[in-house]
């Protein structure tokens, strides 16, 4: 079986400052790192590798050192890095960047039985380019799996965590999975593994290796049909009042007050 994780490399998000004139997200200085939650999806292929004997890929789309996700994922055991970057993917919104894997996918020199991705991103956090991808690829998709309980020739069982459901499924291969948080605690890179990357071990693919001008208009900036206007934190202020009387009154009271401050609909208390 070949196994291809989609991994993204994301700001360090405690450290990164929002340009109070431009709303954007200054990420230069910043320290960045591999999405958390692709460290799961990475761990959960490497379990198959470790158990069925499966190549693992990874794959990502960011600038040159983004190589660096490439790095710690093939020093934590995985076979070989593609990164996708060129100028002409910058300004990506979710269907560009769904577009741009699934293009540099179908570059790929292997078609993979099983790609797998993390639940959602901490930076853009939309937790929709899984998703996108499959549709794009044409495969089945689950998303939020916390478990791949059994693996065969053409599918496999996998549980979803639904938060008030546990969903157990069979699920065809090729196909893509989501993978929660908690599927199983992430590996570390190791010594050995890190000493046999060479230059080789990562394959740079650009917009050229995704087909040129004939895709231009469908990656990047040109391809994204939303794009962000502003990012601000929410605004947030804390009141303090003292309500006295019996406790029927200071109930009667807070009520008043959340239902002024449109905290509570009528009728909520
Ligand atoms: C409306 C809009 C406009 C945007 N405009 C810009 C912009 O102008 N400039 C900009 O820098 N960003 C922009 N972004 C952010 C950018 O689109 C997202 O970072 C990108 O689409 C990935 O989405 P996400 O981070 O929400 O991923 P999610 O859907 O939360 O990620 C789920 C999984 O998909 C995979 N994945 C996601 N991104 C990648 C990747 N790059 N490589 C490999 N695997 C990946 C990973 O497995 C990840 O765990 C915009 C986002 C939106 C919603």
């Amino acid at each position: 079986m070949r196994i291809l994780v989609c991994i993204k490399q994301v700001p360090d998000t405690t450290k990164v400052a929002i340009d109070p004139v431009t709303g954007s997200l200054i990420r230069s200085g910043a320290a960045a790192r591999m999405n958390p939650y692709d460290l799961y999806s990475l761990e959960a292929a490497l379990r198959l590798k470790d158990s069925e004997g499966c190549q693992v890929d990874v794959l990502t789309m960011g600038p040159p050192n983004a190589s660096e996700v490439i790095k710690e994922a093939l020093g934590c055991g995985a076979d070989h890095g593609y990164l996708i970057s060129d100028r002409a993917f910058a300004g990506a919104d979710v269907l560009a960047t769904s577009m741009t894997l699934k293009l540099a996918i179908r570059s790929l020199p292997h078609s993979y039985d099983l790609i797998l991705c993390g639940k959602q991103t901490t930076d853009g956090d939309t937790a929709q380019v899984g998703p996108a991808l499959a549709d794009l690829l044409g495969i089945a998709h689950l998303a939020w799996v916390d478990d791949i309980r059994e693996v065969d020739e053409t599918s496999l069982i996998v549980k979803a965590n639904l938060s008030k459901s546990q969903q157990i499924c069979k699920i065809q291969l090729p196909c893509l999975l989501t993978i929660e948080k908690d599927y199983a605690s992430p590996r570390f890179p190791s010594y050995l593994n890190l000493k046999r990357v060479k230059p080789e071990s990562i394959t740079t693919l650009t917009l050229k290796e995704l087909g040129g001008e004939d895709v231009k208009s469908l990656v990047g900036s040109l391809g994204s049909p939303t794009s962000v206007e502003k990012i601000f934190p929410p605004e947030s202020e804390t009141v303090t009042m003292k309500l006295e009387g019996k406790t029927p009154e200071i109930i009667q009271s807070l009520n008043d007050y959340l239902l002024t401050q449109h905290q509570l609909s009528r009728g909520s208390l």
